[in-house]
């Protein structure tokens, strides 16, 4: 049977339920301010590029097709993708579950003899919780992307998929440089263009005497073992070229058949996610090349959880996410929340419907909620995932998973009950209709269904029933 991730280890499940994370960061005006910015910025960006791009919903619709295709037919394609690996002098191993990942990696790294290593951004290696176990064994891991290194320094969370630093500002990024990084200039400003000089500077030196690398993979092409970095700022390239060592972690979701199928995810990926019509850097490396970069290639493909998402034929649709983050950009409870509130590294409407997934929905089951189902992400998915309709469906997995009356399952039976028998019904209607000699319009329901009515106006039942109506005439 499939398992969810298990407990303990990684970073799928917060503290907290959502609600609650959500009403403190409420109360954070400035993390409100920094993600209004900040989301806007990007989503006007995006907006602009994919509007340039006349066939953008073909691409999307094509995107979908590979994705739905890549899941009917997932063990296939890891299989053929281990092989070519293989074949290209590359190490493949398989890991169920976090544990089992951070085990792999640990040894690797160990084996190589270096108490260090350069990190790529990667999601997979959040999830796992790769750092924690890497300095639980005595080794120092360094993340390279600039904002990864801002949350390592501040001893913070991640908390949005693409931008991970997105709830700081430049003032508090030159104080945590001043706390925290080795050599920093004192007279160091907020001017970004000297944070990103502090920043290079330190990690110029990490990236020259650090023998062993470990990245994610955006994409893997099964027909030739190709593995595929996307990113900003050239560190990618740096961790996955200079290092003797390279050890990716990647979900098993992240296989695409061919090199065509790719092209699409190349388009759609930078215009959705930074609103670039081209991601500055995209490095796509085949096992060993002798005398040219990395000697030692290993391909960690991690499970934990995901055969248990693609086991439910509604909830399958999750894996399709090639992580851009344009839902979260476009969401209304993710601009005024933040990701923090959503406990997991996967924050956003991804992460309402990722998360409780990968965990089993009971152990996150607050996430499901964390939406007005207004359907922007939907828009705005690259690979048109329908968060709306997982939203329902694990809202409806949770309930059923309660198994114990609710107010509102025990409301709706009577509801049932009343509506299967006519004369109770035209008695239920009489005494509805009692509330409105009351003068109760306008007021909410008496408790235990007074929860209904905060937000709602209560509806004035009419003045005469359709059967009245009728019988009149
Ligand atoms: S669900 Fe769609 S929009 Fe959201 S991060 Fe994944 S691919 Fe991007």
């Amino acid at each position: 049977m499939p398992t969810t991730a298990p407990r303990g280890v990684g970073h799928l499940r917060g503290d907290q339920s959502f609600p609650a994370a959500a009403r403190r960061a409420l109360a954070d005006s400035q993390l409100r301010r920094n993600l209004g910015h900040a989301t806007a910025t990007i989503r006007a960006k995006s907006a602009a590029v994919i509007a340039e791009a006349p066939d953008w919903q073909q691409l999307r619709d094509a995107g979908a097709a590979i994705k739905a295709d890549v899941m009917a037919r997932l063990p296939e394609l890891l299989e053929q993708l281990e092989a070519a690996v293989t074949a290209a002098g590359g190490t493949v191993h398989w890991a169920a579950d976090a544990v089992e990942a951070n085990r792999i990696v640990t040894e690797l790294v160990a084996a190589t003899g270096s108490d260090r290593v350069i990190k790529v951004k990667s999601m997979a290696t959040q999830e796992i919780g790769l750092n924690e176990a890497l300095e639980a064994a005595g080794i120092t891991p360094v993340e390279t992307d600039l904002a990864e290194l801002i949350v390592q320094l501040g001893d913070d969370r991640p908390s949005h998929i693409l931008v991970p630093a997105i709830h700081r500002n430049r003032a508090e990024i030159r104080e945590i440089f001043l706390r925290e990084m080795p050599g920093v200039d004192p007279a160091l400003t907020d001017d970004p263009v000297a944070l990103a000089a502090a920043a290079r500077r330190y990690l110029r030196q990490t990236f020259l005497h650090t023998p062993v690398a470990v990245s994610g993979a955006n994409f893997a092409v099964a027909e030739t073992g190709t593995l595929v970095v996307v990113e900003s700022e050239g560190n990618g390239r740096m961790c996955l070229t200079l290092p003797e060592t390279l050890i990716t972690v990647m979900g098993v979701e992240k296989v695409v058949p061919t090199w065509r199928d790719l092209e699409v995810f190349l388009q759609l990926l930078p215009r959705a996610s930074t609103g670039e019509r081209m991601n500055p850097y995209t490095s796509m490396w085949t096992g060993v090349s002798p005398g040219d970069g990395p000697q030692q290639v290993h391909l960690v493909l991690l499970d934990n959880g995901r055969s248990a998402v693609l086991a439910d034929e509604v909830g399958r649709q999750a894996l399709h996410c090639i992580r851009c983050s344009a839902c979260l950009n476009v969401c209304p409870v993710y601009e005024r929340t933040g990701g923090h509130a959503y406990g997991s590294v996967y924050p956003g409407p991804i992460g309402a419907v990722l998360s409780p997934q990968l965990t089993g929905v009971e152990e996150n089951a607050s996430l499901p909620y964390a939406s007005s189902l207004c359907g922007a992400c939907y828009d705005a998915c690259p690979v048109k995932i329908n968060i709306p309709e997982l939203l329902v469906h694990l809202r409806a997995a949770h309930v059923t998973a309660q198994r114990r009356p609710t107010t509102e399952s025990i409301a709706m039976a009577a509801a049932a009950y009343t509506m299967d028998h006519p004369a109770l019904y035209a008695a239920a209607q009489r005494a509805a209709r009692l509330t409105r000699l009351a003068g109760r319009r306008g007021r909410g329901l008496p408790p235990p269904l007074s929860g209904w009515t905060i937000g709602r106006d209560l509806p004035q039942p009419p003045p005469q029933t359709f059967r009245e109506w009728w019988a009149e005439r």
